[in-house]
């Protein structure tokens, strides 16, 4: 187990050290995001940096989150995946919904602001007054919520940025 300044990171075999620092980089943009004052969590980024435990596997399954940490599987971005495919109820929501990227790092990011929601949900939601009510729900509302944060705010702008679309409507 390799350890990043207080971060817990366990690097699976096989993850090339730019992969393992891409998605840690994106870990870190969306705790920093979500620990800003005005999102009121009971905990600031070191705290949250601290508590999160993180594994990269290159595995070909599905990433995952609980309480204690994230669980990242790098193999679509290694592969070269350009396709954020997200949960049924939401696919089609134009901020975090399903969408075409042009980079694979991005829908790297997309999966990691999408576990990095879930292990918030479940770790600070009992004690964050806008989230105590409704952060159960697996996919639910609280959920989406701090999804939506940080699709939007961290995501979100760079996937924009890089999408000849956009340009040509923006032109
Ligand atoms: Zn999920």
């Amino acid at each position: 187990m390799r350890t990043q300044g207080a971060m817990r990171i366990h690097t699976a075999p096989g993850i090339s050290a730019g992969n393992r620092n891409t998605a840690v980089r994106w870990i870190k943009r969306c705790l920093r995001e979500i620990t800003r004052k005005h999102y009121e969590l009971p905990v600031d980024y070191a705290t949250a940096g601290a508590d999160i435990m993180i594994k990269l596997k290159l595995a070909g399954q599905r990433s995952s989150a609980c309480a204690k940490g994230v669980n990242i599987d790098l193999a679509p971005y290694d592969a070269g995946n350009t396709q954020i495919l997200e949960y049924p109820a939401f696919a089609k929501d134009p901020v975090i919904g399903s969408r075409h990227c042009q980079h694979p790092e991005m829908v790297l990011a997309a999966t990691i602001a999408h576990e990095v929601s879930h292990f918030i949900q479940y770790r600070y939601g009992p004690q964050t007054r806008w989230l105590k009510q409704k952060y159960r729900k697996p996919h639910g509302e609280g959920f989406q919520d701090i999804y939506r944060i940080l699709r939007s705010r961290v995501v979100n702008p760079e996937i924009r940025g890089a999408t000849p679309d956009r340009s040509r409507t923006q032109a």
